[in-house]
């Protein structure tokens, strides 16, 4: 265990939070954050103190440059009340391998997890215990150097915030192909979670909300042809019997939820292929009936239906309610987090 110096809040405003009516995700915290430095080549001043604000040099190069990375979990109750995290070993070796894309410093999975643990324990009448709902934990690191130039930063921060999350309002989405512009491209930044993939996609994406989609379908950035993912979730389909979804093939983000999927589902044994798919043999499959599921993945949905897809205009529609592999994997992955069915893969960890 690390040492980690904690200094708490006067007094916790927790009982007054209403649980029953939070805010939109994203705009409430809980009281308490993890910081730690890296400082002359080493991790140190681990440290969890009241929420507040950084202090930072205009000069700041993550402000200037961009180099950030950032990771996205959850901590749960079972139902039989003991507080869990859900694959914070996978969150922490997918951190380090942003955090190596991007020239910055690892963090040793024992800090990364030790600090959430720490943290999470510290805010534990801060995680919801209404069905679907959960405490986010958002990880992050971002470059301290005050320095105008484009090169990799030598002191950062590692902060550790937690947030209160309601239950996902899950109603199926729409979704439209980006025929101009694209997420990421193979050699790029796409496999990492970092700023700039995000900030990228936010014009794109606000073209297809006012043509009245949810999210947009990535691309490849090459032919403009094999899907990627969706908005910020890796995506499946499912084609006559086999549940196809795009391969890994360095410009798509290495989703857990992904991960969970293809797993429980080849157990179950369904055909699970990772491969390339063309937006034409989406469109192929729709007019011969095949295309029956399509549902994107990651940690905030577990699994988001799609009712409607449009592909340069052919718009396909789906019958939402009637996807049976989409509910079955979603349905499987709120059952070992909640602890009501056996964790066969090590997936939950006791705080
Ligand atoms: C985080 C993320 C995902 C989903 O990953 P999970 O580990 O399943 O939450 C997929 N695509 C992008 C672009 C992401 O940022």
């Amino acid at each position: 265990m690390n040492d980690i110096k904690i200094t708490k809040i006067a007094k916790s405003r927790v009982s007054d939070f209403d649980f029953d009516n939070m805010p939109p995700f994203g705009h409430a915290f809980t009281e308490h954050m993890f910081v730690a430095d890296y400082i002359d080549g080493e991790w140190k001043n681990f440290e969890i103190k009241p929420l507040q604000n950084l202090s930072l040099h205009p000069a700041n190069l993550t402000l200037h440059y961009g180099q950030t990375i950032f990771e996205g979990m959850k901590a749960f109750f079972t139902n039989d009340n003991e507080p869990i995290l859900y694959r914070p070993l996978d969150h922490a070796k997918r951190f380090n391998r942003s955090a190596h894309r991007m020239s910055m410093p690892e963090i040793p999975v024992d800090l990364f997890i030790d600090a959430i643990k720490a943290l999470v324990k510290l805010e534990i009448n801060w995680i919801p215990k209404a069905v679907g709902s959960a405490l986010y934990i958002r990880p992050l690191m971002i470059a301290m150097d005050d320095v105008v130039g484009v090169k990799p930063s030598k002191t950062y921060k590692f902060i550790v915030l937690t947030l209160p999350s309601g239950p996902y309002y899950n109603r199926a989405l729409s979704l439209k192909a980006s025929m101009n512009y694209v997420r990421a491209v193979k050699g790029g930044i796409g496999e990492a979670k970092t700023a700039g993939n995000y900030g990228a996609s936010l014009y794109p994406f606000n073209l297809a909300k006012e043509m009245g989609y949810d999210q947009l379908m990535w691309l490849d950035a090459k032919e403009h042809k094999y899907v990627q993912e969706i908005g910020t979730m890796n995506i499946f389909f499912v084609i006559g019997d086999t549940v196809v979804t795009p391969m890994l093939d360095g410009a798509v983000l290495h989703g857990i939820t992904r991960n969970s999927i293809i797993t429980l589902l080849k157990d179950k044994g369904y055909k699970v292929e990772e491969r390339l798919l063309s937006i034409d043999e989406l469109m192929d499959a729709y007019d011969k009936g095949e295309l029956k599921e399509v549902f994107g993945a990651g940690t905030a949905a577990i699994v988001a239906k799609i009712n409607k897809l449009d592909i340069n205009g052919k718009i396909m529609e789906f019958d939402s309610d009637s996807f049976e592999i989409a509910d079955y994997a979603k349905n499987y992955i709120n059952d070992v987090r909640k602890g009501v069915i056996e964790d066969k893969y090590g997936w939950i960890e006791k705080i």
